[in-house]
């Protein structure tokens, strides 16, 4: 008896279909799938001492680098970005820093919120995939009263926070939440204008409003092993955090540098919207020299994230040493 001969027509068209479903699936296996584009949910932790630090990122900008920086020159720019395979407009990382201390949780600024588009305003739910809720955030520590430091604190005039002190330089508050100063300034939204002052003004009312703020003077001990530190030149009041456990150190240096790729190497390259740029290029020179010499840890909110490492002293600026990646324990 013929093979053909034991099948049915029925059971013929059954293994048609069979097979024509073999090939389609075949087919499905190599389909291409969709580009996921985002990238891993923007928290770096590790331990150091007994605190725990976790980056967080509020995103990324592409600025027009070689439109900011001054005492230097475009050609001078766009050469020292190409020697580290870079361009302008660079991608730029907007960096914040928890703290947690074991009895209390510590956020360094706050990113941007939705001041400045979709781009950034990620901090809140880097931190939730991070393993905590923004009301958990006992006390936060500002660098600065740039809106893309403290943009996070509100959303539409709600507080983001809502269990949170904030602890600024008086120095700065006052200078920022200063109608007066506001009056004298000229129109524009960078640096020293009236868009600066108005962005700090409305951002801070909801906290000023609720009594959560607390100004501290200069330098002080915010916490058990962390102080602040003067860091004027960025703008008047501006502060940075020394973190301190078991003998080990964190800087949190907030914004003395903006472009890790051309201010490390030549740390008098400032950028136009310094408060006074003069001031600030004294202030990075002297941080740089000390974080060198101290072969310090250090953390900043414009450096690639995670924004933390170490630098060493050249014959001509400083070197860049990255932290080495922990898997955290
Ligand atoms: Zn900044």
């Amino acid at each position: 008896m013929k093979y053909r001969d034991s099948l049915s027509s029925h059971q013929l068209l059954a293994l048609y279909i069979l097979l024509a479903l073999c090939l389609l699936l075949q087919c499905a296996a190599y389909a291409a799938a969709p580009l996921a584009r985002t990238s891993a949910p923007g928290f770096y932790r590790f331990m150091m001492g007994g605190f725990e630090i976790t980056a967080l990122n509020d995103g990324t900008l592409e600025l027009p680098v070689d439109q900011f920086l001054i005492n230097t020159t475009p050609q001078k720019i766009n050469d020292a970005l190409a020697a580290h395979y870079l361009e302008s407009p660079l991608e730029t990382s907007y960096n914040a820093f928890l703290i947690n201390t074991g009895t209390k949780l510590i956020l360094i600024d706050t990113g941007a919120g939705n001041i400045f588009g979709p781009r950034l305003g990620k901090l809140a739910a880097n931190m939730r995939a991070s393993g905590y809720t923004p009301s958990q955030v006992d006390e936060i520590y500002i660098t600065h009263m740039h809106a893309d430091h403290i943009g996070g604190l509100t959303t539409d005039g709600e507080m983001n926070f809502s269990n949170a002190i904030i602890r600024a330089n008086r120095k700065e508050l006052d200078y920022w939440l200063s109608e007066a100063n506001m009056a004298k300034a000229p129109e524009g939204n960078r640096g020293d204008q009236k868009g600066t002052y108005r962005r700090a003004m409305t951002i801070m009312a909801p906290y000023v409003k609720a009594g959560r703020m607390r100004p501290f003077d200069g330098e002080a001990e915010l916490s058990p092993g962390i102080r602040a530190y003067q860091s004027a030149g960025h703008t008047p009041g501006h502060v940075g955090y020394m973190i301190e456990s078991q003998a080990n150190r964190l800087m949190v240096v907030g914004d003395i540098i903006h472009v890790a790729a051309i201010q490390f190497q030549d740390p008098t390259v400032s950028v136009a919207f310094d408060s006074d740029s003069k001031q600030a290029e004294k202030e990075r020179l002297k941080e740089f020299t000390s974080i060198a010499d101290g072969k310090l840890l250090f953390a900043a909110a414009h450096i690639p994230f995670p924004g933390l490492g170490r630098l060493q002293a050249k014959p001509q600026g400083f070197q860049w040493v990255p932290i080495n990646y922990s898997a955290g324990k």
